[in-house]
């Protein structure tokens, strides 16, 4: 009898932890960070961090900013060392009468767009970026997280553009849970390294998609997360890898998809 159970369960283990194993690409969780607007600090402290602990991420582009034109060599690199450029559209409109959103300007305020000229703008940042990183896949973020032009939502008419979309609802879900053109992320504004710490926790435990946005990274723009508890936090990720899956948006969303193929 103590024979019979003890065979029974060496045939029934390794099934179950398997099938645990195999959600994330054979980890707990999935982490993706996530870094807006083509920011100086991008190249400058984020790439040089990533390079040295074997991480990739994805970067949301408008690609008239500054950071990214007199840049692009270097964000060539970026992408031949696997990181994802993102379409985050050329001039980053959002709409500008919401309180606190005062600095959009006129030309560039959703409110003034037509759906046309949007759709035209993504597609154009499209061609863009493929001129530098010379890929056809790649997901997009909207810009101050807003997704409609006057009363019309964009969302169904960029799906064929993208493989998936960020969006800036600070949730994490399970993968069976998860919109792919509305991603849930973080949006990190001064956060200690433990705080960062304690969602990448959360996700293990949920086996979950944890998305990070940052915006600045040890300065440069007023949504900021200091370089130590950036550090701290990616530390954490590298000292964690065998539980945690890091990597370029455009890659989760393509597992996700294959994933919802062989589940449904
Ligand atoms: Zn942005």
């Amino acid at each position: 009898m103590v024979f019979f159970i003890t065979s029974y369960l060496t045939v029934l283990m390794p099934a179950i932890s398997a099938q645990d194993k195999e959600v994330w690409h054979g980890k707990k969780c999935a982490v993706c960070l996530t870094y807006d607007d083509a920011l100086n600090v991008d190249l400058d402290n984020v790439i040089p961090i990533l390079d040295s602990l074997g991480f990739t991420g994805t970067f949301y582009l408008p690609v008239s900013f500054p950071g990214f034109s007199e840049r692009l060599s270097e964000w060539k690199d970026v992408a031949k060392k696997g990181n994802e450029l993102g379409n985050h559209t050329l001039y980053h409109p959002c709409a500008g009468k919401a309180p606190g959103m005062e600095w959009v300007k006129p030309d560039y305020d959703l409110n003034n767009y037509t759906m046309q000229r949007l759709l035209d703008e993504i597609k154009m940042a499209n061609i863009v970026l493929k001129a530098i990183d010379g890929k056809s896949e790649r997901t997009f973020a909207y810009p101050c997280g807003d997704t409609t032009v006057g009363d019309s939502s964009y969302v169904s008419k960029i799906r064929e553009e993208f493989v998936a979309a960020r969006g800036v609802e600070g949730k994490m879900q399970r993968i069976e849970e998860i919109d792919l053109y509305n991603i849930g992320a973080y949006g990190i504004n001064g956060q200690s390294g433990d705080e960062l710490v304690r969602l990448v926790k959360e996700a293990i435990e949920d086996k979950a998609l944890l998305v990070f946005l940052f915006h600045g990274v040890g300065g440069e723009h007023s949504l900021n997360v200091s370089l130590e508890a950036h550090s701290k936090l990616l530390h954490f990720l590298k000292q964690n890898e065998k539980d945690i899956w890091v990597a370029p948006l455009v890659k989760i969303a393509k597992y996700i998809k294959e994933y919802k193929q062989v589940n449904k």
